[in-house]
């Protein structure tokens, strides 16, 4: 899956409306650290949106991260909404982003909405888990 190429000047899956290569493709390529739990949370969401797992386990805080992730191809995630977020910025230790993650699976959309927890482990920060609401 980590084969679905994008081109760097399109605009990004996480809805910033930036350029994919001044958002979270950075983010995924290692070249850059989320300077923010939201940050985060959109890289998270564009690698469940291109299917990138090494992003989405290396973000991911080595106590809670599945031992092998199963991404569902036939899902298509296709819009984020931010709702709110509380702390998780350079000057916490956590944080936590409330959003909604819209997919379709052909004609069929659906949508996922989350309060995701947050932590700032070794400078950098990674995704503790989720309360599906
Ligand atoms: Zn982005």
């Amino acid at each position: 899956m980590s084969t679905n190429v994008r081109s760097g000047s399109e605009r990004c899956p996480c809805m910033s409306g930036l350029p994919l290569d001044e958002c979270c493709g950075p983010i995924l390529a290692g070249e850059r650290k989320a300077a923010t739990a939201e940050a985060l949370m959109r890289s998270r969401f564009t690698a469940f949106a291109v299917g990138d797992r090494d992003h989405l386990l290396a973000s991911w805080h080595p106590r809670t991260r599945p031992r092998v992730l199963d991404l569902d191809d036939t899902l298509q995630w296709y819009r984020l909404d931010i709702e709110s977020t509380s702390g998780g910025t350079p000057f916490d230790t956590t944080g936590e982003v409330v959003f909604t993650a819209h997919h379709r699976r052909g004609g069929i959309r659906g949508s996922l909405h989350e309060r995701s927890r947050f932590e700032r482990l070794d400078g950098q920060w990674v995704y503790v888990d989720g309360v599906v609401s």
